[in-house]
């Protein structure tokens, strides 16, 4: 069976950052969904298997909260494409 499910609004989870979009659950192969974008397969998308809404929040973040405002504040990119932020002490 193929389809989407609705995301559930009582459910927190970030909109697409790249076209706004609120993310849709599939169904990816036999027993795996993934987070994606409605709207564009190009879009992020989690890695298939069990719906992962924390994944699809933490790439989805707005690009503008990434622009450090603090000198002090140092981004890194780590493996995962996740940002990460240090604050020295
Ligand atoms: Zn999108």
């Amino acid at each position: 069976m193929r389809g989407y499910i609705i995301i559930p609004k009582s459910i927190p989870c970030r909109s697409c950052k790249y076209c706004g979009s609120r993310p849709i659950i599939a169904l990816s192969g036999k027993d795996d969904y993934v987070v994606k974008c409605p709207m564009n397969s190009n879009h992020y998308q989690t890695p298939a298997g069990l719906i992962d809404i924390d994944d699809w929040n933490a790439h989805n973040i707005p690009t503008h909260e990434f622009e450090p405002e603090d000198d002090q504040m140092v981004a890194c990119y780590d493996s995962k494409l996740n940002y990460t932020f240090f604050l020295p002490a």
